[in-house]
C-alpha cells in the first residue's frame, strides 16, 4: 500500500493538543487554577467520558479491562499484530496540576489526531492508554493498576482496597461505569511510550526542551531510632550524657556525605524527625527519623547502603545510644528499553529539539509497563521544577515538541517491531 504522507513529516496540532488540556482541565478545576480528580470519583467519570467521545470522533475504538484501564485503538495494515501504545493517567493528587499525567494521555490523543487528519496508515494498531489510579492518593498504594496489568498486583487485591472513608475500589469502579470484561494485564503490547513532566528543575536549568528517560531510580527507605537517655540539662556533665540528638545530628550529616561521595547522580535525605522529649532543658533521649537512598544503580544503592550502615553504627557506639535500623521499601531501578530509548533520541535529534538523557527520580506507571513490553518515557520541563501543585505549569510550545517527539518515535517502533 501506497502512503500519500510521509511518516517523516507528521506532525502534532500543539494548538488542539492545549485546547485539550485546558478543557478537560475544568473536570474538578479548582479556583486556584489546578485540579482535584481523585480516582473513580464523579469527576474522573467525566475525564473519561470525555477521552472516549473524543477519540470516538477520530475513528477510535476504546475499551476498558477490568481494572479500568482505558484503551482507545486505531487499526493498523495487519491488527493481528499487539500495538504500539502511548499513555499516562488522568487521574490527580487532591491539590493537583493541570499536566501530571495528563500530558501523556491527551499527547497520545494529539498523536491519534495527526494520524487520522493525515490519514496515515501504521502497520500497528496504535492505542493511547489512560490507566486508573496512578497517584495513589485515594487508593494506596500508586500505580496500581498498571501494577496489576504487569502483574505485581493481583486484581482481587487490588478491587478490596478501600480509600479512607472506607469506600471499595471495586464498587466505585461499577459505579462510574469502567469496569470492563477484558482481564486486566490479557492485552499484549509492542512497545509502550509515556510522555510526561519532568516533575524536577533539571531540564529547565539547562535549557533543554527534551527529557530523553533511561530509566527511574532505584530507592531504598528506612526508619531508624536512635535511643539515649533523658537526664538534666544543667547537672549531667558532657561526658556522662547519652544524647540520641548529638547522636542523630552526626548520623544525618553521614547520610548527606555518603550521598556526595556517590554523586552526581546518588541523593540522600532525612526528611523526617522527631525529638523526644523535646524540651529545651533536657538531653534528648530518643530520636526517630527516616532515611530515603536513591541511585540510577541499584549496586550504588547498595553501596551506600552498607557504607550508611557501617558509619551509623561507629557514631551510635562514639555517642553511647543505641541504634535501631529498619529498611521499609525496596524500590530497584528500571531500566527501559534501549531500542525505544533510541528512537526517542533520534526523533528529538530529528526535529532538532534540544535534548539530553536523564533518569526520573519519581516513579511512573512506565516503569511497571517495562517489566512487560519494551517502554520509554519522553520528559518536558515544568516551571521550577513544581509538581503535585495547583501552581504546576510548562509552556504551550514543549508540550507541542514533547508529542511531536512522541509521534515520531510511535512511527519508529511501528517500522521497527515484527510483533
Ligand atoms: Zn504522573
Amino acid at each position: 500500500m501506497s502512503q500519500s504522507v510521509k511518516g517523516s513529516n507528521l506532525r502534532v496540532d500543539g494548538n488542539a493538543l492545549w485546547v485539550d488540556l485546558m478543557e478537560t482541565a475544568q473536570y474538578g478545576g479548582t479556583p486556584k487554577g489546578g485540579i482535584r480528580r481523585l480516582t473513580l470519583t464523579d469527576e474522573d467519570r467525566q475525564v473519561r467520558d470525555w477521552f472516549v467521545r473524543t477519540c470516538t470522533d477520530l475513528g477510535c475504538e476504546v475499551s476498558f479491562d477490568s481494572m479500568g484501564n482505558l484503551f482507545a485503538r486505531r487499526p493498523g495494515l495487519d491488527n493481528a499484530l499487539p500495538p504500539i501504545t502511548m499513555g499516562s493517567h488522568l487521574d490527580t493528587q487532591p491539590t493537583g496540576g493541570k499536566f501530571d499525567g495528563i500530558l501523556g494521555v491527551l499527547g497520545g490523543l494529539s498523536v491519534l489526531r495527526a494520524l487520522h487528519n493525515s490519514g496515515y496508515t501504521t502497520r500497528h494498531p496504535i492505542e493511547v492508554i489512560n490507566w486508573t489510579n496512578e497517584e495513589g492518593s485515594r487508593f494506596s498504594p500508586p500505580m496500581m493498576c498498571s501494577g496489576v496489568f504487569a502483574g505485581i498486583f493481583t486484581e482481587a487485591e487490588v478491587l478490596d482496597k478501600r480509600d479512607r472513608a472506607g469506600i471499595r475500589f471495586g464498587d466505585e469502579l461499577d459505579t462510574i461505569g469502567y469496569r470492563g470484561k477484558e482481564p486486566c494485564g490479557q492485552h499484549p503490547i509492542s512497545a509502550y511510550f509515556e510522555l510526561h513532566i519532568e516533575q524536577g528543575p533539571i531540564l529547565e536549568a539547562e535549557d533543554k526542551t527534551i527529557g530523553i528517560v533511561t530509566g527511574i531510580q532505584g530507592a531504598r527507605w528506612y526508619e531508624v531510632t536512635v535511643r539515649g537517655k533523658d537526664a538534666h540539662a544543667g547537672s549531667t556533665p558532657m561526658p556522662l550524657r547519652h544524647d540520641a540528638l548529638v547522636a542523630s545530628a552526626g548520623m544525618i550529616m553521614a547520610v548527606s556525605e555518603v550521598a556526595k561521595a556517590h554523586g552526581p547522580s546518588a541523593v540522600g535525605t532525612v526528611g523526617l524527625l522527631e525529638n523526644r522529649p523535646n524540651s529545651s532543658n533536657v538531653v534528648p533521649g530518643e530520636v526517630f527519623f527516616t532515611i530515603d537512598i536513591r541511585d540510577p544503580d541499584d549496586a550504588v544503592v547498595l553501596q551506600m547502603e552498607q557504607e550508611l550502615r557501617g558509619k551509623l553504627e561507629t557514631i551510635a557506639q562514639e555517642n553511647s545510644v543505641e541504634l535501631e535500623i529498619v529498611q521499609i521499601w525496596d524500590a530497584p531501578a528500571v531500566h527501559f528499553d534501549k531500542a525505544c530509548v533510541g528512537m526517542v533520541e533520534e526523533a528529538a535529534t530529528e526535529h532538532g529539539y534540544s535534548a539530553r538523557r536523564i533518569v526520573s527520580g519519581p516513579g511512573h506507571d512506565a516503569g511497571y509497563v517495562a517489566k512487560v513490553a519494551p517502554t520509554a518515557m519522553i520528559f518536558v520541563p515544568c516551571k521550577d521544577g513544581l509538581s503535585h501543585n495547583e501552581e504546576e505549569s510548562i509552556l504551550q510550545q514543549d508540550a507541542e515538541m514533547g508529542a511531536n517527539v512522541l509521534l515520531a518515535a510511535v512511527l519508529k517502533a511501528d517500522q521497527t517491531f515484527d510483533q
